[in-house]
């Protein structure tokens, strides 16, 4: 099955073409149809299995059928270096498109990550630490991102980080589509979905 068949935008497919994706993944063709549709998804998926492009390419689907304005999807990530191969990827898949894309983590200047909230950069790809102490002193704003990843949630939870994400997800609009994806789904991950989820698509590959 091409990504065509899936619905994404012809700007979005052209980039999996740049990029020599045949065809989707099966994490991405069980969680891409769900959440075009507006569903939460609780995914689990590990490293190297497209989950990445399994949620940015949804995601962009969906900011480009929507007016533009302000940041309006958040991808949350445990590391700096997985944020940044995060934002490698929606660069190349968003190449054709306008929509733009951010990094807010720790250990790198604060200046441009102030700038992208202030310009109303489309997705901001963020380490909780950084980006909460942002909110906090009012340097970062979210009040228009509807749209929430929680990327390998099981590390998110291991490196202690629940606790920001919460305080992070109490600063954005209640009514979210939230993307849920672990490499494995301990019954802490659970709880979690359960708290965070409305009646999500499960895909377990
Ligand atoms: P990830 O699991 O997101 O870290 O992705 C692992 C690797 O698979 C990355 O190098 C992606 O560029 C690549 N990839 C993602 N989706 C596809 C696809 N549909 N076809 C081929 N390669 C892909």
């Amino acid at each position: 099955m091409p990504f065509k068949a899936l619905g994404l935008h012809p700007l979005i497919v052209r980039a999996t073409q740049d990029l020599g994706y045949q065809e989707p993944t099966p994490v991405q063709a069980g969680a891409i149809p769900a959440a075009l549709e507006g569903r939460d998804v609780l995914a689990t998926a590990q490293t190297g299995t497209g989950k990445t492009a399994g949620f940015l390419l949804p995601i962009l689907h969906r900011l480009l059928a929507q007016p533009r304005g302000g940041t309006r999807a958040l991808v949350l990530s445990p590391t700096r270096e997985l944020a940044e191969q995060i934002q490698d990827v929606c660069t190349g898949l968003a190449k054709h498109t306008p929509i733009q894309s951010a990094l807010v983590v720790g250990g790198r200047p604060e200046g441009p990550q102030e700038r992208a909230f202030r310009a109303g950069v489309d997705i901001i790809v963020a380490t909780p630490g950084r980006l909460l102490d942002m909110l906090q002193r009012n340097v970062a704003k979210l009040d228009r991102a509807t749209t929430l990843v929680l990327d390998e949630a099981d590390s998110l939870f291991d490196m202690g980080f629940l606790p920001d994400v919460k305080r992070i997800m109490a600063r954005m609009p209640a009514r979210k589509h939230t993307l849920l994806f672990s490499a494995t789904m301990p019954p802490v991950i659970g709880q979690l979905a359960n708290e965070v989820l409305r009646n999500p698509a499960v895909v377990q590959i």
